[in-house]
């Protein structure tokens, strides 16, 4: 038999309208009706889950997360991605890509192997959707926490033997456009659709213009590890701002971008372009202390992460937390926070057909969050798997 069940009492979020008393039913992993509660039917068997005083979201789709709770994605065994699926669900994400970074060949490979297997096996939190590649293929003048040693030109071969091993599951490839064989790499991603996005790169504007010609849509961690905006060359920052066709992520911990230039980010590209990632590597939901970003050591104090060099090596921050933040630095509605965490994500990397919002024949991914964005109920797949 079906398990239905009802979220009662709740104010909903939805794609139109926020719904006061509204109610959500989900039948096993799929939503069924999104309507108030004096428009709907309740059926008699559902099971009843009581969101007095709260509200009901559509869950977090984090597109770029690196670790968490001490555990990190280039260790490479369904265990720790398992892990971090769990922690990431307590904090309001329903799905993500595990996120890798520039590594060796074999680390790459274990990596990829590792989340198709939590793919196919799935977790005990957040479900996986794939794979972000963040680099081997980057422009070593714009580092950030990747180790110069692993930084390589684009190789054919590579990215063919990487899409096989993760069995096609890679959906974001994050590359440095200016580097030579990135037009050869944007071009093979994009015979199979797989998402070609502008990050550590020193790339000029009009080399990130041709870029998106060759089928470039997306851009990492807008600001940070980019060439920055000069009034007579915009740099990467200057086409991610006004070139429509790019999505933007936006890492709002308050410590990567300052918030003028997050503000400067949403008014530009509009709020349905710009998308929240947490970028968040093991240390996140750690006590300070000293971690590893890949095979680097990093050292995390107040919650700030940085190498020895003082770089910023990864955020701290989880998805309730970037949300927050965008709220009360840019001064948005929560809506419009959740939407950047939500439907945006899933219409970058096109899942937003089952995914992204809380609307009949979705998955039924939903929290239960207060006004502060403080989660309460995680649901993933109709399946309950975080309660505060
Ligand atoms: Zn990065």
């Amino acid at each position: 038999m079906r398990r239905i069940t009802a979220i009662r009492n709740g104010t909903v979020i939805t794609p139109s309208k926020t719904i006061k008393n509204g109610v959500v039913i989900f039948e096993d992993e799929k939503i069924i009706a999104v309507d108030r509660e004096t428009d709907i039917r309740i059926p008699k068997r559902a099971g009843i889950i009581d969101a007095s005083g709260k509200i009901v979201a559509p869950g977090f789709i984090d597109i770029h997360v690196h670790g968490g709770r001490g555990r990190d994605v280039m260790e490479g065994s369904y265990e720790a991605i398992n892990e971090l699926a769990k922690f990431v669900a307590s904090h309001g994400t329903t799905a993500f890509l595990p996120t890798t970074v520039s590594a060796s060949r074999g680390d790459l490979l274990n990596a990829v192997k590792a989340v198709k297997a939590a793919m196919e096996r799935g977790t005990e939190g957040a479900e996986v959707l794939g794979v972000h590649l963040e680099g081997p293929y980057i422009n070593p003048e714009k580092l950030g926490a990747h180790d110069a040693e692993y930084v390589r030109l684009p190789s054919l071969d590579e990215i063919r033997e990487l899409l096989e091993a993760s069995s096609h599951t890679i959906k974001i490839v994050t590359l440095a456009p200016e580097v030579k064989g990135s037009k050869e790499l944007m071009t093979e991603l994009r015979k199979f659709g797989i998402v070609a996005s502008v990050g550590h790169s020193n790339a000029t504007y009009s080399e990130v213009v041709k870029a998106i010609k060759h089928g470039a849509t997306h851009a990492a961690h807008t600001f940070n590890e980019m060439r920055g905006l000069h009034h007579r060359e915009p740099g990467v920052v200057g086409a991610v701002l006004v070139q429509d066709e790019l999505t933007a992520e936006l890492i709002s911990d308050n410590i990567h971008v300052h918030p003028a230039a997050m503000k400067l980010l949403i008014r530009t590209k509009g709020t349905n372009k710009v998308v929240l990632v947490t970028d968040a590597a093991q240390a996140a939901g750690m006590p300070d202390g000293e971690y590893k970003v890949g095979k680097k050591d990093v050292v995390v104090r107040n919650g700030v992460c940085r190498l020895e060099s003082g770089e910023l090596a990864g955020s701290t921050i989880t998805m309730d937390g970037a949300v927050r933040n965008v709220m009360k630095s840019v001064g948005l509605p929560l809506k419009t926070a959740i939407e950047m965490a939500t439907i945006n994500p899933a219409v970058t990397i096109n899942v937003d057909k089952d995914k992204g919002s809380l609307e009949p024949g979705k998955d039924a991914d939903i929290i239960i969050i207060d006004k502060e964005v403080n989660v309460y109920v995680t649901i993933v797949k109709g399946k309950v798997v975080y309660k505060l």
